[in-house]
């Protein structure tokens, strides 16, 4: 039986990629009813996102869906570099023996959707073989037109959300456009299935004997799937390189070279090139972008789908204040000045590692041949490198920063920066600090009583009893473990302000202030 569109909603979300099913679920644990009109008719298929960060796992962890994920996923925490067949690189993300996520997860796309799907609470639907045609936007809302199996509909939302992908209709809709470069060089993206016994590690070669003159990168996946990407020579046809034709011999010489003997089969063969661009806003009155429809990131380094989950981690919380009456309207302008600027971070990061992947001139390729032999003897050089992972991005220079007071240890914990984790104690046991995050405010209360604090903030009391590794107070800058300060860490998990002493009326005015109390 086809579902029928409500009339009305709180919250359109336009696409059903990971980010707008994951932006469902965390609206639903705010309360928030919405629901997510998709296109096709289930979960994605073929070679898209499988480097999942230990971010995205936390945010995904907000909703529940992060036990899947780790169950199924295959995490890893390094790499290694070859140029031509020698090993220039062996690097390591951070990671200590207590971490609750591995730094990165392998996983298929299809299933971060599936996950995500069923994080889903009351008060959400997917409405598959659905895809928005129109938009137009009036007082207090949008309307929708909306292809439907039955024909036809029309919905009416307070609010939209644009999680459409990189081609967004809603984009298109408004009449706006992404800014930026995008890169010449092109990939062939292969998945295949073969077994192996290689441990789970992000591996890349430059100038390999099995395919001279290109960069080869290789990640395993769960069931038995690798995921080979090459570059093709600036002269070859992106049509005719993706053909099985002249993709299996490449591959074939690729495993053959690294000793890979087992029998193989393709599963999915695309083409790819890296592309920088962003919106210059995510809010355009009651329509907001996020995910591949705001910003286009190179695969390299692999921000895209996780930039995303933090696009919807950020937006969840602010959206759904502003629905229920808690916070002024403005508190939305701080989600796209936030993701905006991290976008441009991500871009720049992206664009290094693109150049270095992928050299767009003579000039990069030379710097790059150079910096590849150099390695090969000197450690230094060695760090030039390493292909920088995706990460949380600060958000320097937000609105929502409260200022700080000196005397801080460290800018680890500054007001704008992912809040760190760290493995505490309690009576019913061990428990990471970032559990405790994703849902509402929290305030970090060190050195004493937690003070009379703003009804909307839980205090967390945090004794050197149970900071057993010194973790929390190291890490947010104490001087030493009993100092008496207060952090208050966003629903998202990241710092909004610290204070030495225990007196909540300065972290209460930064609510006012900001408007993040109405
Ligand atoms: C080869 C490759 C490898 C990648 N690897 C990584 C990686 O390892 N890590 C990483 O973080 N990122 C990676 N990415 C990027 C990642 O895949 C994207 O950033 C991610 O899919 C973005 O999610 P999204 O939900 O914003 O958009 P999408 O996944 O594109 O989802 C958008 C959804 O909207 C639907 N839609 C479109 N138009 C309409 C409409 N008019 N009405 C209704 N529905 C509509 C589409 O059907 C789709 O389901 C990779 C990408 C590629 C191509």
């Amino acid at each position: 039986m086809n579902q029928t569109l409500p009339e009305h909603i709180p919250v359109a979300i336009a696409g059903g990629g990971p980010v707008g099913l994951t932006l469902s679920a965390l609206l639903t644990r705010q309360g928030v009813a919405n629901v997510v009109i998709e296109a096709d008719e289930g979960y994605c298929s073929g070679s898209r996102a499988i480097c999942i960060s230990r971010r995205s796992q936390e945010i995904l962890g907000w909703v529940g869906a992060d036990a899947a994920l780790v169950a199924k996923g295959l995490g890893w925490v390094g790499g290694r570099s070859h140029f031509r067949q020698t090993e220039v690189l062996h690097f390591q993300m951070p990671s200590e023996p207590t971490q609750r996520f591995a730094p990165m997860v392998n996983i298929q796309q299809f299933s971060i959707e599936e996950f995500a799907h069923q994080a889903m609470g009351e008060g959400a639907s997917v409405f598959w073989n659905h895809r928005v045609r129109s938009v137009k936007r009036q007082e207090g809302g949008v309307t929708l037109t909306v292809d439907s199996p039955d024909g036809e509909r029309t919905l009416r939302a307070d609010w939209l959300v644009a999680c459409d992908g990189g081609r967004s209709t809603v984009r298109e809709q408004l009449g706006l456009q992404l800014e930026g470069t995008q890169y010449e060089g092109r990939y062939v993206i292969v998945d295949i299935r073969q077994k192996t016994q290689r441990p789970v590690e992000r591996l890349a070669w430059f100038d390999p004997p099995s395919n001279p003159g290109s960069t080869i990168l290789m990640h395993r996946q769960p069931d038995d799937v690798w995921r080979i990407d090459y570059q093709i020579r600036d002269d070859e046809d992106p049509l005719e390189a993706v053909k099985p034709e002249n993709v299996l011999p490449r591959v074939q010489s690729h495993l053959d070279m690294i000793g890979e003997t087992e029998p193989w089969e393709p599963l999915w063969i695309s083409i790819y090139n890296a592309k920088c661009l962003t919106l210059p806003s995510y809010r355009h009155g009651r329509v907001l972008f996020a995910g591949d429809a705001a910003h286009l990131v190179p695969i390299f380094g692999v921000r895209g789908l996780n930039s995303g989950l933090d696009d919807a981690g950020n937006l969840a919380w602010k959206l759904a204040r502003v629905i229920h009456g808690r916070s002024q309207d403005a508190l939305l302008d701080s989600y796209s000045t936030e993701r905006v600027h991290a976008a441009r971070e991500n871009i720049a990061y992206g664009a290094k590692s693109t150049e270095f992947m992928a050299p767009p001139d003579f000039a990069f390729r030379l710097m790059r041949e150079a910096a590849l032999r150099l390695a090969v003897d000197d450690p230094h050089v060695r760090a030039l490198i390493n292909p920088r992972q995706s990460a949380p991005i600060a958000y320097a220079g937000s609105p929502l920063n409260a200022g700080e007071d000196a005397g801080w240890t460290n800018a680890m914990a500054a007001p704008g920066a992912p809040a760190p984790e760290a493995l505490l104690r309690s009576e019913h046991g061990d428990f990471h600090i970032t559990q405790r995050y994703g849902q509402g405010f929290v305030c970090l209360v060190f050195g004493g009583a937690a003070p009379p604090l703003p009804a909307q903030v839980q205090a967390l009391p945090i004794t050197p009893a149970m900071d057993v590794h010194g973790q929390a107070w190291q890490r947010h800058g104490l001087r030493h473990a009993d100092e008496a300060a207060l952090v208050l860490v966003r629903p998202d998990g990241y710092v909004m302000g610290r204070w030495h002493g225990l007196d909540g009326a300065p972290l209460a005015q930064a609510l006012q202030t900001t408007g993040v109390s109405a």
